[in-house]
């Protein structure tokens, strides 16, 4: 038997499922441009048509394919080939349209890093898995979210690992930006400064949690709480 997600509209788009139109709705509550689904390509002779383009134009743009489910091996690669292709980061996105960390503001920065004897192992479908290796203890009860390919040779030869990757709220710039575990991290518009100078404007960047501000969690509310008039195919 067949199944296939009912299309759903919205601003004049027909999305292909509810959950596509849903981050939609997240980043116009957040004033992120995208565009839906702008081009398609062949990506090592398959044709491959990515779900958005985030901040078009700009010196964050990212390619976003919204997925309901965990990525097989064969949508990865086609994101590593759009990623290399275009030139541009791609994310293979899963998480629901939700927080996707509870607040983690109150971490010291040794919790933060910190190590311990336990040790656990990522496995890249579910998360930490016991094992020695050793992630800090504040990242145990998180799940991954996404896996990001970047262009470039070196990025090419990486292997898949899915990772953290949450909406942050960047306080620099205003900009909100897919980042590694919601740190702001440095902001691409202060790229054109040195280590020294950065350091100076803004203090060490980590950790700096920005996954939960007030807009984001407004944006969150806004997108699941979203209704859509029914999509229809072609009647
Ligand atoms: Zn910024």
């Amino acid at each position: 038997m067949a199944i296939q997600p009912i299309e759903t509209r919205y601003k004049g788009h027909r999305f292909r499922s509810r959950l596509e139109a849903r981050w939609a709705v997240f980043m116009d509550h957040l004033g992120v441009p995208w565009q839906y689904e702008p081009q398609g390509y062949v990506v090592d002779g398959q044709p491959y048509l990515p779900d958005f383009l985030v901040w078009p134009d700009t010196d964050c743009a990212f390619w976003l394919e919204i997925k309901g489910t965990f990525p097989g091996k064969d949508e990865l690669t086609k994101a590593r080939g759009l990623a290399q292709g275009t030139g541009i980061t791609a994310y293979v996105y899963w998480a629901k349209p939700e927080p996707p960390a509870p607040d983690l503001s109150h971490l010291t920065d040794s919790e933060y890093c910190g190590f311990d004897e336990d040790g656990y192992v990522w496995t890249d479908d579910a998360g930490w898995r016991e094992y020695p290796t050793l992630p800090p203890a504040w990242q145990r009860d998180l799940w991954p979210t996404a896996f990001r390919f970047d262009p470039g040779e070196r990025a090419a030869k990486r292997k898949d690992k899915s990772g953290f990757w949450w909406w942050t709220d960047c306080p620099h710039c205003g900009r909100a930006l897919i980042k590694s575990q919601g740190q702001v991290g440095w902001c691409p518009a202060y790229d054109h400064l040195d280590w020294d100078a950065r350091m100076e404007k803004f203090g060490s960047p980590y950790p700096s949690f920005a996954h939960r501000s007030p807009r984001l969690l407004a944006a969150y509310q806004a997108a699941t709480s979203a209704r859509f008039e029914h999509g229809e195919s072609g009647a």
